[in-house]
């Protein structure tokens, strides 16, 4: 967005094409083939990974594989509760669809908006709600891939499958590598008898964590949980216009007194968590109980449901921010990783400082937001998202410090223990850790599955490892 804004133009796709069926992309992947062009499908375009970014070195022509027009839902089965929709169907649209059939497909990422089905799956995406619904890879049962041998379809549509390795397993988070998902069908949900919002606040974020920790071990986490640190605590506060924010709330002398007097909070350490139960009402009755008992544990204090619609919220509109931002010269963006339980406060701890280190010693002249929450739980570990930006008037090369600066804190968070992504993927801005990550012999296996399924490399974005001999390659 800033070398747009500032007229650096990359190097760009050649040619759009907008099929509109499976039977479109076949011919347009044949016509591809022939005239020696590269192919890099794209869905919503919300990829924060540079996955979409065309590779300076490809010589030939590329084409741009738009799913706008794949946007369909096929069929919706009541019986199995299934659904089968084209790949470019946009999540809004998908769930508002649903939602007029009485279902939800539970998959709500903070880019529902505009992200699509393929992408997701492309991506290995995973939603707010995976709690109750699961992630992508829970909610897939089949797809359609069009590939430069052929399509992969399996002959079944099945709930689970014991024959050999899963192959959705590897166009799960194919990046665009391998070829064009067309349609899929998921799993659909009867739509919950009840949604409500809830909130508490903590009077440190390692209260919090230990909270969610116990939440993890009892399973009895909602639909969705996150715990956001006291940066963005004050910063999700300061947004609010209305007056009746916890912020707002603590200055009033009698609220701020049962915090900071009663509970022994202090404003500058304490944090928030927001919840979204969603259920029949008893079971979310049930939870609310649990988890309201729970948090009285680890000194939390119940911040009511409007505190936590507002923060569960908050998080589609930050994105927003980023371009406001940088009208006034501010560079700021997220990145998330997924760490087991024993690291995730030191991961969290190391990581902030280490951006306001790195961030004083390449000149950056203003306070840093370096900034976390725990977003997704598991039996085994969290998802930790960071915000991080910084006011890069006085700099001129305030990207390139930006990327400093976040690669420094993607090797902090693989000191600390944590994965090179959750959620977002790898593309080209994580691929340097890939052969740290899985090791020589997975590489190779996943170099060997490209040059089976697409030997002249016309799906070129070059995503996730280097294909040897592509201009791109550093083989
Ligand atoms: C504000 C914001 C919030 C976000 N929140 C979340 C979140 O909560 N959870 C999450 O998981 N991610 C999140 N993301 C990241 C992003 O939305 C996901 O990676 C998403 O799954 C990408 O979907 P898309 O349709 O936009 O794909 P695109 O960005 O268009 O493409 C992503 C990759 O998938 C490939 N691709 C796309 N469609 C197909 C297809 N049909 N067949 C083959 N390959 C295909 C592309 O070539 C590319 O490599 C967020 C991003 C933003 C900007």
């Amino acid at each position: 967005m800033i070398n747009l804004r500032h007229g650096k133009i990359p190097r760009i796709p050649d040619l759009v094409v907008w099929p509109k069926s499976e039977k479109d992309v076949v011919s347009i992947l044949e016509a591809a083939q022939s005239a020696h062009c590269a192919i890099i499908p794209i869905g919503g375009g919300t990829s924060v990974s540079s996955a979409l970014a065309v590779p300076e070195l490809e010589k030939r022509c590329v084409i741009s594989m738009d799913m706008a027009l794949m946007d369909r839902i096929i069929w919706i089965d009541r019986n199995n509760l299934t659904c089968r929709a084209q790949a470019g169907i946009i999540g809004q649209k998908l769930e508002r669809e649903l939602n007029a059939k009485g279902f939800t497909c539970g998959h709500e990422p903070d880019s529902i908006e505009f992200s699509t089905l393929g992408g997701w799956i492309s991506t290995r995406a995973s939603g707010m709600k995976k709690n109750k619904y699961g992630n992508i890879e829970d909610l897939l049962v089949h797809l359609n891939f069009v590939s430069t041998k052929g399509t992969i379809q399996r002959q079944c549509q099945v709930p689970r499958i014991s024959a050999g390795p899963d192959i959705l397993q590897v166009i799960l988070g194919s990046e665009g590598t391998l070829g064009v998902i067309t349609e899929a069908t998921i799993k659909i949900f009867p739509l919950p008898q009840v949604k409500k919002y809830g909130s508490f606040v903590f009077p440190t974020f390692e209260r919090g964590v230990e909270f969610f920790r116990e939440i993890a071990k009892l399973r009895i986490q909602p639909a969705s949980l996150r715990l956001v640190d006291n940066e963005q605590f004050i910063m999700g506060q300061a947004l609010k216009t209305e007056d009746n924010s916890w912020w707002h709330s603590l200055k009033s002398s009698l609220s701020k007194m049962y915090i900071t007097k009663w509970k022994g909070f202090s404003v500058d350490q304490m944090c928030a968590v927001t919840c979204v139960y969603e259920g029949q009402s008893d079971e979310v009755d049930e939870q609310e109980r649990r988890l309201n008992e729970l948090a009285e544990k680890f000194q939390g204090v119940a911040g009511g449901e409007e505190n936590g619609k507002y923060g569960y919220r908050l998080t589609f509109a930050i994105a927003y921010l980023r371009d406001l931002g940088m009208n006034y010269g501010v560079l700021g963006e997220s990145f998330e990783t997924s760490v087991p339980w024993d690291k995730v406060f030191t991961l969290c701890n190391n990581v902030k400082q280490l951006i306001r280190r790195e961030a004083k010693k390449l000149g950056v002249q203003y306070p840093v937001l370096a900034s976390c929450r725990v977003t997704q739980v598991y039996d085994t570990g969290a998802c930790v998202y960071f915000y991080f930006g910084f006011n890069s008037r006085g700099l001129t090369n305030g990207l390139e410090i930006y990327d400093k600066i976040e690669t420094a804190a993607r090797d902090e968070i693989i000191a600390c223990g944590g994965s090179i992504s959750h959620h977002h993927g790898v593309g080209k801005l994580r691929k340097q850790w890939m052969l740290s990550t899985h090791g020589a012999v997975s590489i190779g296996l996943l170099k060997a599955i490209k040059s089976e399924i697409d030997p002249a490399n016309v799906f070129a974005n070059a995503n996730l490892i280097d294909i040897i001999g592509s201009p791109h390659s550093k083989l």
